[in-house]
């Protein structure tokens, strides 16, 4: 007997699933003879990197944890009070647990797939349920990226409805958080729109350019103020409000809907999500019925399923861009379920009740410190406050003294003005930090303190607000508000949600372009870790060095596997990216006197966000021409950039094209873009396809965004949350994203984040992920992730004819199965989706760049075994396709026209179906051992879209709208 030592923990072979034997296997049935040749006949020569990837070499989970341990003890966990929209917040331990860091949650996709999707849906319709009922307005989406860009929305959305003429000016107050001033500001531009900034009391709203106005409740520096009047006075200037409101205060005062706001916005954050230095977080956004059909993002919506049951999906809206296209106002993809979800729970938990304590305890704690530092002679200047006090102390150099003591006390305020100290409560304020704060004072003051009596249980105590804003109205009325308050309860509701839902726990979910790998279980674990979540995004850099050394790295490590000089970690989805680099572009063009560059080519086959994310960038959009083979047609590509040379500002490329192709033409594309003096952005939703083998900047981009949610491992959280970070070339580094709050030097563009980092502390996944994979590993990734797909297209050669493929008949990562000859026998590409699940499935991408066809990514992290039973659903539909089309099966009545099978379905005492019961429920026999049950039958979509119902409503309140909306619900779904 002999040993030899070797690696025995290898992290890269957990993520890559095929072992060594099927990988030989699986090259056979494709017909190669190695990997290598697989790779050189898919991936064109002339894109291949000359060098292979220079990252640190690969680290086990163990060794990660603890060296990545040891990084994030940089970060000083010091209590905030600094306040502006990021507050401290429990998240309860159930939840956090259960939702929080459970891949049967954070591992669902975005829930298009309604019929097994239902436990996140009644999630979000829980959390759109809190939204409506605390800001007084009917209808909600299920969340926007952060508070910043839900007002941006908002400004967008009032901006294509006013009638107002010529509608150029907006108002915004100063009390309105410095952030979202910046966010807003950043998005009014390029659409000609000026922001007025002042005071809400002197503005001159009879100015004819203005078309709406922003207020916040309670202003920045914490000072409530009545809008009432504001808002009548707006109203009859032809005005819309936004109000932009705390959601805890909301509790406590009366809401923006009471007091006649247009729409309101705001962050879900303190509903027990972590300040994780600036997000992920849920932005919100409610409005009145009249703006129903123009919410930008997602909203969930009820409706019925073919049993005539109450059912969940999302309502028409959702697909507003990929139908709309340039003529979208919004280009919000990936949002924030997750988050959502966590605030929705928390609310669920505590129930009105418990939430309105956590406010009226920070109340009074506020008074209580009030009264402290009023005894020792510090002014407090808001009239009416809710958490937050504005201090000013005598000098300048007080102040400073203040920083330094709170600081070594491990304690920060917000500092502001000459001498300003603001202080922000919270719901995890108690009477003993109430107490450490006034000994703060006391010691800077040189006074003796006399302590204050903290507020009492048995005592009654009035607001610090005006009688006309005390709220009288109820909210979170609905039983399940009222129901899950004991710990067992909660954690079996939770669980009953989640056995709805399928998730990369249960099968792979093989969306094309969404690229659904692993999320490893050590690459999540640092998320909930204090020193990653607990800091506040507008902290001390002295207190952020963990951190910022995160951010060092892994923008480092970007640059290497895009080629790029510099990446922004802003942007908080692959949209938002997309946003942000054609606003780099913009800038360098304005910066050479060429503002006038304003046109964007970009192609039919388009995500349709790219122009959705043209149009809000100031462009014009051109579109060019797909050839038969679905590659850009080159010879339409040349006249448009020619006939367009004086105007063009860039091209908006996908690549590999979202038809699964390596287009060999792509260097000449860039180059004819160039030449005509136009940039190229690269959409990066396909660099699963790129890493280690080509990349964005070796191809010709000069932007690209990276979805981190999809190639870099971040979980899709059932639809979010994402980051959507953008490398650029040297040249375009000046017009990267800035920020207001935490400048970054040379940067003189605004945020398009309401964070300075976006979505900071989901980092550490992506982070991970290149730690512990290495150069090599993550190279091997994306060869693998062109094997399985390969593999996959090779088995399903015979069944479904796959739409393009390179010079050599190979795909890249993914490929389009054409379902449109099935039509002729009544077969739907829907129908195979929707059979899919009764095998224990999601479908794959849906109808999306081709109509009436699936987009197929299976990705590195599925193992042959898992790909063979996918493939296996699929061979066997098509049988089941084939009885349909010669005959043997009705086309009406038949076992793809009534999947998904519930239960229910098939436990009905009169089975009628010509089919039986085994066929609907166990089609193949691996589906026996681990059966996944749909928890609703086909859900009728159109029906919801009539009757847009979208809170916690009992079905027989649904009263048949006479408008009816054209609902074809024939759009793409991924
Ligand atoms: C996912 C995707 C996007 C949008 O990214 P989000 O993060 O959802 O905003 C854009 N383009 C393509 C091709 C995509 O697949």
């Amino acid at each position: 007997m002999s040993f030899r030592f070797a690696p025995a923990d290898v992290f890269e072979t957990r993520h890559n699933a095929p072992d060594p034997a099927d990988q030989q296997q699986m090259l056979q049935t494709i017909g190669v003879e190695s990997l290598e040749q697989l790779i050189a006949e898919t991936v064109p020569a002339g894109i291949r990197l000359p060098e292979a990837l220079q990252l640190p070499p690969a680290q086990s989970e163990r060794r990660f944890l603890r060296s990545f341990k040891q990084l994030t003890g940089q970060n000083k966990v010091y209590k905030s009070y600094i306040g502006l929209g990021y507050h401290d917040t429990t998240l309860p331990p159930v939840i956090q647990r259960n939702i929080l860091e459970n891949p049967g949650w954070y591992t669902a996709y975005t829930p298009y797939q309604a019929e097994i999707a239902q436990g996140r849906l009644e999630a979000l319709i829980n959390y759109q349920t809190l939204i409506i009922d605390l800001t007084g307005l009917p209808i909600a989406n299920a969340s926007l990226l952060d508070e910043g860009t839900a007002a941006a929305e908002a400004l967008h959305m009032l901006h294509a409805q006013t009638k107002k003429k010529p509608a150029t000016k907006f108002f915004v107050s100063e009390q309105v958080l410095p952030q979202t001033i910046d966010v807003l500001r950043t998005r009014a531009t390029p659409l000609g729109i000026e922001l007025v900034v002042g005071d809400h009391r002197t503005a001159d709203l009879a100015d004819p350019a203005l078309f709406g106005a922003m207020v916040q409740y309670p202003g920045a520096d914490g000072e409530i103020f009545d809008y009432k009047e504001f808002i009548e006075q707006a109203h009859q200037n032809g005005l819309y409000v936004i109000m932009a409101a705390d959601l805890l205060a909301l509790t406590l005062l009366t809401s923006p809907g009471e007091l006649g706001a247009d729409v309101c916005v705001g962050s879900s954050q303190r509903f027990g999500v972590p300040m994780g230095f600036g997000g992920p977080h849920a932005g919100f956004f409610s409005t009145k019925d009249e703006f129903k059909r123009f919410l930008p993002g997602r909203i969930i919506g009820q409706s019925i399923d073919a049993a005539g049951n109450k059912a969940y999906r999302m309502a028409l809206q959702t697909r507003e861009q990929h139908i709309r296209r340039e003529k979208a106002t919004s280009n919000i993809c990936t949002a924030q379920v997750l988050l959502s979800v966590l605030a929705g729970m928390f609310a669920v938990y505590h129930g009105p009740k418990g939430i309105r304590q956590f406010a009226v305890n920070t109340h009074l704690l506020a008074q209580q410190l009030e009264a402290g530092l009023k005894a020792l002679g510090v002014p407090q200047l808001n009239e009416s406050y809710f958490d937050t006090l504005a201090l000013r102390l005598e000098s300048h150099e007080l102040q400073q003294a203040l920083k330094a003591e709170a600081e070594s006390a491990g304690i920060n305020f917000r500092y502001y003005g000459e001498n300003m100290v603001g202080i922000s409560l919270s719901q995890n304020t108690e009477a003993d930090d109430v107490q450490d704060i006034l000994d703060l004072f006391a010691k800077v003051l040189g006074k003796e303190e006399q302590t204050p009596a903290a507020p009492e249980a048995t005592a009654d105590y009035a607001p610090k607000w005006p009688e006309s804003l005390h709220r009288r109205s109820e909210y979170l009325t609905h039983p399940v508000f009222n129901t899950h308050h004991a710990e067992h309860e909660l954690l079996r509701y939770m669980k009953q949600l989640e056995n709805k839902d399928l998730s990369l726990a249960h099968s792979m979910i093989p969306l094309g372009s969404c690229t659904m790998k692993l999320n490893a279980t050590a690459e999540m674990i640092p998320v909930t870790w204090p020193e990653i979540g607990q800091l506040h995004p507008f902290a001390p850099a002295d207190q952020t060095l963990g951190y910022q050394e995160l951010f060092r790295n892994l923008q480092a490590w970007l640059c290497q596997v895009t080629g790029f000089a510099a990446v922004s970690l802003q942007p908080n989805s692959g949209a938002q990216g997309e946003y942000a680099g054609l606003l780099a572009i913009r800038g360098y063009h304005e910066g050479r006197g060429e503002g006038h560059r304003t046109v964007a080519l970009i192609p039919a086959s388009a995500h349709g966000t790219n122009p959705a994310s043209a149009v809000m960038a100031g462009m014009q959009v051109v579109v060019v021409k797909s050839t038969e083979d679905g590659n850009i047609d080159v010879e339409d590509l040349k006249t448009k950039a020619a006939q367009h040379a004086d105007h063009l500002s860039c091209l908006m490329v996908t690549y590999p094209s979202t038809h699964g192709v390596y287009e060999e033409t792509i260097k000449e594309i860039c180059a004819v873009i160039h030449q005509h003096g136009g940039r190229v952005y690269m959409d990066g939703a396909n660099m699963n396809a790129q890493v280690g083998l080509t990349s964005p900047a070796s191809i010709g981009a000069d932007v690209c965004h990276l979805n981190l949610h999809k190639t870099f491992c971040i979980p899709h959280g059932g639809g979010g949350p994402g980051v959507g970070p953008i490398g650029v070339v040297e040249d375009l580094i000046p017009y990267l994203p800035g920020h207001v709050v935490v400048p970054v030097e040379g940067r003189a563009s605004g945020a398009v984040s309401a964070a300075p980092w976006g979505s900071a502390s989901i980092l550490p996944i992506s982070y991970a992920y290149i730690s512990m994979m290495g150069g090599d590993g993550l190279t091997r990734a994306t060869e693998l992730a062109i094997l399985n797909a390969n593999y996959i297209k090779a088995r399903l050669d015979g069944h479904y004819p796959v739409l393009y493929a390179g010079a050599n008949g190979r795909c890249a990562h993914e490929m389009i199965l054409d379902c449109r000859q099935f039509k002729k026998a009544g077969v739907e590409v829907e129908d195979i989706a929707k059979r899919l699940m009764d095998y224990g499935f999601h479908a794959p991408t849906v109808s999306f760049p081709v109509a009436g066809t699936l987009m197929v990514e299976p990705t590195e992290s599925e193992s042959r075994a898992e790909l063979d039973r996918f493939c296996d659903a699929m061979i066997a539909i098509r049988q089941e396709i084939a009885a349909v089309e010669d005959g043997r099966a009705d086309q009406k009545n038949n076992v793809l026209k009534h999947a998904p099978h519930t239960a229910a379905v098939v436990l009905t005492e009169a089975w009628d179906r010509p089919y039986t019961r085994e066929q609907a429920v166990y089609p193949l026999p691996y589906v026996r051992d681990a059966k996944f049950w749909p928890s609703v039958s086909r859900i009728d979509s159109a029906y919801g879209d009539r009757n847009l119902i979208c809170s916690c409503t009992p079905l027989e309140e649904y009263a048949d709208e006479p408008e009816q909306l054209v609902a074809t619900d024939k759009g793409p779904s991924y």
